[in-house]
């Protein structure tokens, strides 16, 4: 194909002038620009007009696949966050969020301002597409342009990033929280351009505790002080949804006031699960079983893992340190969950120390011992279990802060009946006798 060939096909293409084209091209090829990329690169320039030809067909967010090279998208901006990456070895600022349409949505990150707001239609032509945890993610950057419409989009998702704290996931952006600020102490860290202050806590509303960091402390955040936060992001922390304030936030005190609830949100194991991870959440649950692993355990002293016979998977043989823990098995009848209980509070289930366990075990030169007492004073009780819930591929666990007996606990209630009878008989039996 010649030169002329490639621009009377391309000028008849883009609807534009033979000649013009010509001339483009033969100067895009003089510079050695290869002949596809040099016609691509006129594509683009005769095509931000009416034409759409070279673009990518336009697609329903539905259909866009992670293995899309580039798309055409018209959508609705749900979600605008603005973060501070660093990328190469620079600090970049990125914008984030969420772009839907009538059925479906998705992610987005913009690599340069591209001035967008929740609640815009926009076209955007030539996103780039790439895969983030399974799912296609739209790369907006300099090969993309935006047309924002004038028309409005009807999505059937809420605009702007209004959420309760129980409802944020890890990957949401452009988030607004009204919270109440129940624990919160500075820090200083290492970060990456060397020592930097920042803030650490638990943000409360009625619906959940979350813990938050604040990357660039604002004086809003204080101890009890009711809050509203907007552009936040959510990441994963120790498997549960974690706040994270950065200097692009807002952070102002609340109009209204939020009740700081001390006490943890009760779920179902089921919504629990169902919800990613909770950081503090209660479940009312029996226990059905206690896992391997529970009673006295040996940790390495190096890196604190649970070792089976003297042998730690990082560290080889190491000389154990003993502990006391219980994976108890949670049942509430929607699901079930590992809860996991650390020394203290297995010592008080066991009734005993570590010491005393030691000692047990010692005598019945066995120490599976200590897991069959811990066993019987558990199994098939129902328990009020408070902790941080956590989903990974190998199921739920529950990192139990508290763990208590159910005030109205059938085993309870059972076990008290059973005593005024007894008593009764007892009593019957010595009226009875002479
Ligand atoms: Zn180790």
């Amino acid at each position: 194909m010649s030169l002329d060939d490639h621009a009377e096909e391309l000028a008849s293409a883009l609807g534009a002038d033979t000649q013009e084209v010509r001339e483009d091209l033969e100067n895009l090829v003089q510079y050695s620009v290869p002949i596809e990329e040099a016609k691509s690169s006129l594509r683009r320039k005769y095509g931000d007009g009416s034409s759409r030809a070279g673009e990518p067909e336009p697609a329903a967010i539905g259909e866009i696949a992670p293995t899309d090279s580039a798309v055409t998208v018209t959508g609705r901006v749900l979600t605008v966050g603005k973060r501070s990456i660093r990328y190469q070895g620079q600090d970049q600022v990125i914008f984030e969020g969420e772009l839907a349409d009538e059925e479906d949505t998705i992610s987005y990150t913009a690599w340069e301002d591209f001035d967008l707001a929740p609640g815009e239609a926009i076209t955007a032509i030539g996103a780039g597409v790439r895969e983030w945890e399974g799912k296609p993610e739209l790369n907006l950057g300099s090969d993309t342009t935006i047309e924002k419409s004038e028309q409005s989009l009807e999505v059937p998702y809420e605009i702007g990033g209004e959420s309760e704290l129980v409802d944020l996931e890890p990957g949401d952006r452009g988030v607004n929280v009204e919270v109440a600020v129940s624990e919160v102490e500075s820090k200083v860290i290492d970060g990456r351009d060397g020592e930097t202050e920042i803030l650490s806590g638990v943000l409360a509303d009625e619906s959940a505790r979350l813990p938050f960091t604040d990357w660039d402390p604002h004086d809003a955040i204080e101890a009890d002080a009711s809050i509203r936060i907007e552009n936040a992001y959510i990441r994963e922390f120790r498997g549960a949804p974690s706040v994270n304030i950065t200097e692009f936030s807002v952070v102002e005190e609340s109009t209204e006031e939020i009740a700081a609830d001390a006490s943890a949100p009760r779920h179902t194991i089921a919504d629990a699960i169902a919800s990613g991870g909770m950081f503090d959440v209660a479940v009312r649950a029996n226990v059905v079983g206690v896992r391997d692993g529970s009673g006295l355990i040996q940790r390495c002293p190096e890196c604190g893992r649970t070792i089976q016979k003297g042998q730690c998977r990082s560290h080889g043989s190491v000389d154990g340190v003993d502990d006391l823990r219980i994976k108890a098995i949670l049942d509430d009848g929607t699901d079930a969950v590992t809860a996991i209980l650390g020394t203290d509070l297995t010592a008080e289930i066991y009734g005993g120390d570590i010491a005393e366990a030691r000692e047990q075990a010692r005598e019945a030169m066995d120490q599976t011992v200590v897991a069959e007492s811990i066993a019987e004073e558990i199994v098939g009780r129902e328990f009020e279990v408070r902790g941080t819930l956590s989903v990974d591929e190998y199921g739920a666990n529950l990192n139990a802060t508290a763990f208590a007996a159910s005030a109205d606990e059938p085993g309870d209630r059972a076990r008290a009946l059973l005593d005024r009878v007894e008593e009764s008989e007892r009593a019957a039996v010595m009226e009875g006798s002479p």
